[in-house]
Parts: C-alpha cells; structure tokens; sequence
C-alpha cells in the first residue's frame, strides 16, 4: 500500500517522480504529492488521483534535480490535501508508507511543531525535525528518530538544508534503491524503476540508506555501515502496460493461458510424469516427514490455498492439510505439530498479515514455504524456500491471473509431496496431465464464452445483492467470485458452500437477489440440483455455470466445454473474473482502482 518515490541525479526530478506515481498509484490512490529541492522547496500536493497532481505539476514546472513522492492509502486521516504526503517539519520532507503505532504519545511530546495534518507520518517529521539542528546530518536525525518509533515504515526524507541526499529507512515497508548512472532512484516497487535502470538495492528491515546522485551508504540504526548488494530487476515494459486493453483486469485475465504456462514452464512434464518444484530446499526425505500442512493468506491468495488444499488432500492421504486468514492466525495461540511446513501466499510478496505469520511460525522453528509473485519482496527473501508464481506484474487491483497461478503451484507442491511419500504414477497422472493441459483449456475458453459471460453480466447488472454457491473444489471458487464481484462492481456479493444454504442464507433469497449457482457434473451433480431448485422455488434469480449438458431450470446457464475433470474449477474461477468485470464495467465503475482498496496490503 501506497507508492513511494524519490529522486536524485543529473535529470529532471519531477519527471522521475511522477512517472514513478502513475506506476505506483495502484497502491494506493486517496491523495498524492511531491516535493522537489533546488532552493527554494517546490511542494505539490492534491486530493485524488495521481492525474490531479499531473496538472498541478504541468503549472508549476521546476528544473530541480532532486525530490521525493507519494501516492496515499489513508490509515490516519481522511483523504485530503493536507493529509497528503510529503509532510514538512522544519526544513525537511518525509514520505512515509506504513502506521507509526505510538504516533499519539510521540505526538503529545512534539510540543514545538504546529501540526497541520492528522497522519501519524507527520509525528514521524516532526520527530526527526526534533533532532535536526545546526550541527546534526539529516541521516543522524532520522536514526535517533527511527530508535524512538514503534511500527512500520518506508520512508524517504529530504532537507532543504542538505540537497545533495535523500535518506531512506524501512522497517516492514518495501523500499528499493535503483542505481542509475548519474542518478539515483527510490521507489517501493520495482515498476516504478523500469526504463530507468535494470539494478536495484532492495532495504531489509532495519537499515537505513544515504543516497546522493553517485552513491548510496547503507548502515543499520546503530549507524554501523552494511554493504549493499545490488541485484537485477527483471520485470519487462511490455507487462506494466495495458497494451491495447481497456483496463489491466481485461489484460490480465486475458494472459493467463501465457502467466499460466510460465507457471508451469520447466516444471510440469506430462511425457515425462514429472512435477516438480526447483526451490523448495527440501530433499525427498524430508518431505516424506511431512505430517502437516498449513496453507495461509488473505483474500484472493486466501481462497487460491483453500481450493488448493481440496487437491492436497485428495493427493497426499498421511498429511493434515488446514487453511488459516493470516490476520487472524497471527494473532492465536496455534500449535504446529511436529513435521508441520507452512505455505504462506501472497501476490505481492509484502502482505503485512502474511508477513507477520512468516515470522511467528518461524520463531516456532516451523519450516515456511513461500508462494509468491513478486521477485524480490520482503517474504520471498524471509522464508526458507518456496516458489515464485512468476504471473507477472498484477497492475489491476483485484488479483485475477494470480488466483490461477498460485493455484497450480500449490497443486505442484501437492504432487511433490505425494510422490516423495510412494504415491504411483498412476495416481498422479491425471493432475499431471490437467495442469499441463490446463494454460490450452483456459486460453479455449476465453476464445468461445467471453461474449456469452459478457451478455450475462449486462442481465444482472442492477441487482445490488448476490450470493455465489458451489460445493466441493467449487466452494473456494464461490468465494473468489463473490470477493471479485464486490471488490470491482461494489455489488454486495456473498461466497456460500451450497450445502449451507438451508442453515441460514436462503431466508434471504427473494425477488431482489440473484444467485450464481456453480454445478460440476460429477458426484455431487443432483445435489447441486436440488440446491437450484430450492433457491428456483423461492423466487430466486439464478445465474448456472456448468460443464453438464443436462437441461437445468434457470435464468441463464453459461456452458462450459471442457476435457478437465479435476481442474475444471479453475475455468469456472474464470468465468467468474469475466462475469465481475463485465458486471463492474457496464455498472461504470473503476475497474482497475476500485474505491476503498489498494494493491499490496503492507499495512495490517
Ligand atoms: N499512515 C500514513 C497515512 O495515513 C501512511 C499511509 C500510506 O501508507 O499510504 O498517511
């Protein structure tokens, strides 16, 4: 949540800055602002949207070769232009991603600023401004600062006294260095760094960083010095872009035959029975002890584990497979049993919650597996092996093509684990053969139903209420659809295993709701029936997804043609990603920035 930026070198600083917003601005998108140096400070804030600061920028046009940004996802203090960042104390600017949790205390304590906001971030200026007089470095200023603050930060500060240096500092907030020639770049995700440089620094917890326009100093908050280690950045500029498409969620759900199959590249071998995962860091053995699985997340990656662990159950039989929301199981007195491995998912790869069960499981001397998206990010770098999803950039708010990627990961894992303890091939072969069929399936699908789901969309389009019901591997894939419909159409849409219909959400079903009903044809096909016909007699409207052929009474049915038996879920999960969006764009609604959210929670 929330972009940061800054910039220092040879080039024109607002430039960088605000180019590196537009990029950024999908984590977080209530207010925005700038400040450049070069005498006199130049400090550009506004309500809104990057694009409102755009015309502020287009007026007051500066030549200054240094300067910090910031795209906001408000924690303290409603959207607003003086809640905007940069915040000033004194001669010094901060941008600050994260909660400054003891920001009332400190706050009482900072008797000589005059507070013009009601962010904990301007405490955090005001703070280090205390500490800033004739004979500090801004760098000193922001450690003793940094010592004093309970919380998460990415910051990056800069002084009109000192020009030559940005600082930077990060403690639970992503934060990287891109080391350009002539010129040094800040932002929280490499997106923003891309044409501008191919190498970055990536801060870790704790450290602290003085950048000028040829150098970077890292040190802990003890100013020890560290030695920086710079790495590759390999995200193209062909995947931060919509290319064609109306909106990053069309694009994206349009790539998953191509995310997909990167996914699976070099993994899955149906010719040769083979699905293995590179990075795991666990032999044969150890994953034969194995007893115990916990997979954990929030939202989309959420549902992907559960809808997962329905596939890791049914291929390993000697393993207890749970699933947990990470911000709650953070929190609980859990027990690991022995032999326990813990999957954590995240897109972003930064997810607070997420993060922060990493690190209580860990304390617990539980192994972590991470199924992650983004290269780089901070639990890709804490936990002890995993797998990177590799699905690309996910520019779009709510996540689509990571859904399907980490799912297949995870059945990957699934089929490891089963074949490290015994199982035949045999068994495994029908997963085998799915996943790799499964990029071509997807890809089939959106070619032939994309018009048919669009049609639907436009007939339910002015209900306000939904609810999504599906048993068995389609339970997960109901609350993914429902999470999807609501977080971009702000439909209010509910997720309900169809069993559960007759223990309290049916009394809701009337004229005014309409159901989506996902029915598999398989052993649990005249269940499902039963639960239409039950929602059908009430007066329901009822929108079927099915791969049956059988007449089914209802008020539209989208057919699914497909020669998937136990992935076929994944397709349902995709008919649900086109239904929302139709649904969201024929309601008007900003499909990619939807109100309220923000991409990569790095905030609990
Ligand atoms: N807590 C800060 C605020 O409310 C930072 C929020 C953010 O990360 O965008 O301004």
């Amino acid at each position: 949540m929330c972009g940061i930026v800054g910039y220092i070198g040879s080039k024109n600083a607002q430039d960088y800055l605000l180019s590196g917003l537009k990029r950024l601005e999908y984590r977080g998108y209530d207010s925005a602002g700038i400040v450049t140096l070069n005498g006199r400070p130049s400090l550009l804030r506004a309500k809104g949207k990057v694009a409102k600061l755009s015309e502020m920028i287009a007026s007051h046009k500066t030549s200054d070769k240094v300067g910090i940004g910031h795209t906001r996802w408000a924690t303290h203090g409603e959207p607003s232009e003086a809640n905007a960042h940069p915040h000033r104390a004194g001669d010094i600017y901060l941008v600050h991603n994260g909660i400054i949790e003891n920001y009332k205390q400190l706050k009482q304590e900072l008797t000589e600023h005059q507070f013009d906001s009601q962010t904990d971030s301007e405490v955090l200026a005001a703070l280090i401004n205390s500490f800033y007089n004739n004979k500090t470095k801004l760098e000193d200023a922001v450690t003793q600062a940094l010592q004093l603050v309970d919380g998460t930060y990415g910051i990056a500060v800069v002084s009109d006294r000192e020009q030559d240096k940005v600082v930077v500092a990060r403690q639970g907030s992503p934060l990287l260095i891109g080391v350009g020639d002539d010129e040094t770049l800040i932002a929280s995700d490499a997106s923003a760094l891309i044409g501008h440089t191919s190498e970055a620094i990536y801060l870790n917890d704790g450290e602290l960083a003085v950048c000028t326009a040829d150098s970077v100093e890292l040190r802990d908050l003890a100013s020890q010095p560290l030695s920086a280690k710079v790495e590759k950045i390999e995200v193209d500029m062909q995947a931060i872009q919509k290319q064609g498409y109306d909106h990053f969620l069309l694009k994206e759900i349009m790539e998953q035959p191509q995310t997909l199959a990167n996914t699976l590249k070099g993994r899955v071998k149906a010719d040769q029975h083979h699905a293995q995962l590179g990075g795991l860091n666990m032999t044969d053995d150890e994953l034969r002890e194995v007893r115990h699985v916990v997979i954990i997340g929030c939202g989309t990656a959420l549902y992907a584990g559960q809808l997962a662990a329905y596939y890791l159950e049914r291929l390993v039989d000697d393993v207890t497979i749970e699933v947990q929301i990470a911000s709650e199981y953070r929190y609980r007195s859990f027990n690991l049993p022995e032999n326990s491995v813990a999957l954590v998912v995240s897109q972003s790869g930064e997810t607070a919650d997420t993060l922060a069960c990493l690190r209580e499981i860990k304390n617990r001397g539980a192994r972590v597996l991470g199924v992650i998206n983004a290269v780089g990010s901070t639990i890709a770098r804490e936990v002890d092996g995993g797998v990177y999803v590799h699905a690309g950039p996910e520019i779009s708010v709510a996540s689509t093509k990571a859904f399907t990627s980490q799912v297949a990961a995870m059945t990957i894992f699934g089929l490891q684990l089963a074949r490290a303890k015994g199982a035949s091939l045999m068994e495994l072969d029908k997963y085998i053969d799915e996943l790799e069929a499964l990029p071509g399936e997807i890809k089939a699908l959106l070619e032939k139903i994309t018009p048919e789901v669009e049609q639907a969309a436009n007939k339910f389009t002015d209900y306000n209420d939904a609810l999504y019901i599906g048993r068995d591997t389609l339970f997960p894939v109901a609350l993914e659809g429902a999470l999807k419909l609501k977080e971009i159409s702000y439909i209010h849409a509910e997720g309900y295993a169809m069993g559960e219909l007759k223990h309290g959400p049916i009394a809701l079903v009337d004229d005014s709701f309409f159901e989506v009903a996902l029915i598999q044809d398989n052993w649990l096909f005249d269940k499902s029936i039963s639960g239409v016909q039950e929602v059908n007699a009430r007066g329901g409207h009822i929108l079927v997804v099915t791969n049956s052929t059988e007449p089914i009474e209802a008020e539209m049915v989208i057919r699914l043609d497909s020669k998937l038996d136990v992935l076929l879920p994944m397709l349902f999960n995709v008919v649900l990603q086109l239904f929302a969006y139709y649904v969201a764009v024929s309601r008007g609604t900003d499909v990619d920035q939807p109100r309220n959210l923000a991409k990569s929670v790095t905030v609990e």
